[in-house]
C-alpha cells in the first residue's frame, strides 16, 4: 500500500487538503503573473511558476512555501489593488501557507492546533511551566530549591538529572515522528521529486544564506539590496535577524549536544566553567537568538500591513516571543546559577524548553521544515529544467 493509499485509508483526502477559497486565489493571481512575468528574477517562485500553466493544490502547497512573503512582488506590481486585478501575491500566499501547516500537521486531528495558534502556543508553553515548577516544588525541599548550589551537579540537586533528560527525550522522539510524517505529506502532496545531492547542497546554501530575502534571486551576499518594508525602502534587517534566529538556535542546540557528550563520555556533570565549550556556545547562542527574535518582533510589525495575512499573524508573535523567552531565560540562569535564585530560574527555564519543544510540530517552527522542502524541490527543478 503507497503512502497516498495509507493517507487516504486515514481519512486524509491529499487532493482536498488546502483551503479551496485561498488555492483559488493562489491559483488566480499566479494566471495573471505567468501572463505578465515582470517579477521574473526576485525570488524562486517566479521561475517555478513558469513550468507551470495550471495551478493545483499541490502546487499552491509548494508554491506558498517557496514564498518568504518579502513583499517585493507587491511592491512592484502595477496590478497590485487598487487596481481591478487585486494582484497581491504574498498575502495569496501567506493565507495558503497558513493552510498548508495545518493540511500536512501530524497526527491529523492535531492540525486544528494551528487554528487560533496564538492561544495555543501560549497555553502550551504556560502549562509546561506551570508543570515542571510545579514539579520540582514538589519533589524537593524548600530549601534546596532556594539553596545556593555550587560547583557540578548543581543542577541535579534541583531535578534529578534522569527526571531532566527523560522528559526532553520523550518529547524529542514525539516530534522527530511529526516531522518526518508533515515532510512525507509535503513531499507527496507536492509531488516534489528527489534529485540528488546536489539539490541538497544547493538547498543547504539557499537555506543558509537565506538567498531569497536578499531581494533578487542570486544574492548570497549581504551586500544585495534586501526587501522592502513598511516604508517601501529596502532592507537587509529581516534577512540578517532571520539568520541569526536560526543560527543562534543552532548554537544552543550544539550548546547541548556538548553537554550531553561532556555527560556521557567524560562523566562531567552540569553546570560547566563559564569558558568551557557548551557554555560558550550555549551564551553565544542565546544572545544573538534573543537580538534576531527582538529584530524579527519588529520587523513583522514594520512589514507592510497588506502583504500580511491575518491568520498566520498570531502564530508568528507567539513563536517570536517564546523562543525569546526561552533563550532570555536560558542567559539569566546562566547569571544567577550561583546565587539562591539558580533553583527558580532553572524551573522557569526548563518548563518554557518542555512547552517550546513540546509545541514546536504545531507552531510557526514548521515553516523552516516546508521551506527547505520547498527549496530542495526548486533545487531539482531548476536543474532538470
Ligand atoms: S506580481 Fe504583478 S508585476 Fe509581478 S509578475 Fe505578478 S502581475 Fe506581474
Ligand atoms: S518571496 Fe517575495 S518576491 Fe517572491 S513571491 Fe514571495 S513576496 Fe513575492
Amino acid at each position: 500500500m503507497s503512502l497516498i493509499d495509507n493517507l487516504e485509508a486515514d481519512g486524509f483526502d491529499l487532493k482536498t487538503l488546502l483551503d479551496p477559497k485561498a488555492s483559488q486565489e493562489v491559483a488566480r493571481v499566479m494566471q495573471i503573473c505567468n501572463a505578465c512575468r515582470y517579477c521574473e528574477g526576485f525570488c524562486a517562485v517566479f521561475p517555478a511558476m513558469t513550468r507551470r500553466r495550471h495551478f493545483n493544490e499541490g502546487d499552491v502547497g509548494y508554491l506558498s512555501n517557496l514564498c518568504h512573503n518579502c513583499g517585493a512582488c507587491y511592491h512592484a506590481c502595477q496590478y497590485a489593488p487598487p487596481h481591478e486585478f487585486g494582484v497581491n501575491v504574498p498575502q495569496a500566499f501567506a493565507a495558503a501557507r497558513n493552510d498548508s501547516y495545518a493540511a500536512y500537521a501530524w497526527p491529523g486531528p492535531l492540525a486544528g492546533l494551528f487554528r487560533q495558534n496564538g492561544l495555543f502556543v501560549t497555553l502550551g508553553i504556560s502549562g509546561g511551566l506551570a508543570l515542571t515548577v510545579g514539579l520540582m516544588l514538589a519533589m524537593i525541599a524548600p530549601s534546596l530549591f532556594w539553596g545556593v548550589h555550587l560547583g557540578e551537579g548543581a543542577f541535579y540537586k534541583i531535578m534529578p538529572h534522569t527526571v531532566m533528560a527523560t522528559i526532553p527525550i520523550v518529547i524529542s522522539a514525539f516530534v522527530i515522528v511529526a516531522f518526518v510524517m508533515g515532510w512525507r505529506r509535503y513531499w507527496h502532496h507536492t509531488g516534489a521529486k528527489w534529485s540528488g545531492m546536489r539539490d541538497l547542497v544547493d538547498a543547504v546554501k539557499a537555506s543558509a544564506s537565506m538567498r531569497h530575502l536578499g531581494g533578487d534571486s542570486a544574492s548570497d551576499v549581504i551586500s544585495a539590496p534586501g526587501c522592502p518594508s513598511g516604508d517601501d525602502q529596502s532592507s537587509n534587517l529581516r534577512r540578517i535577524y532571520h539568520q541569526l534566529t536560526m543560527y543562534g538556535f543552532l548554537l544552543c542546540f550544539a550548546s547541548t549536544s556538548v553537554g550531553t557528550i561532556y555527560h556521557y563520555g567524560f562523566g562531567r556533570e552540569a553546570p560547566y566553567g563559564y569558558f568551557e565549550l557548551p557554555v560558550v556556545l550555549g551564551t553565544v547562542g542565546g544572545i544573538i537568538l534573543c537580538i534576531g527574535t527582538a529584530g524579527l518582533f519588529f520587523e513583522k510589525r514594520r512589514l507592510h500591513p497588506a502583504v500580511k495575512h491575518e491568520s498566520g499573524l498570531g502564530m508568528d508573535y507567539a513563536f517570536i516571543v517564546s523562543l525569546f523567552l526561552v533563550s532570555f531565560t536560558g542567559l539569566l540562569l546562566l547569571a544567577v546559577r550561583e546565587t539562591s535564585l539558580m533553583g527558580l530560574t532553572l524551573a522557569v527555564h526548563l518548563g518554557l524548553v518542555y512547552g517550546f519543544f513540546l509545541i514546536l510540530p504545531y507552531s510557526k517552527f514548521v515553516h523552516g521544515l516546508y521551506r527547505f522542502a520547498a527549496l530542495l524541490a526548486s533545487a531539482g527543478e531548476t536543474r532538470r529544467g
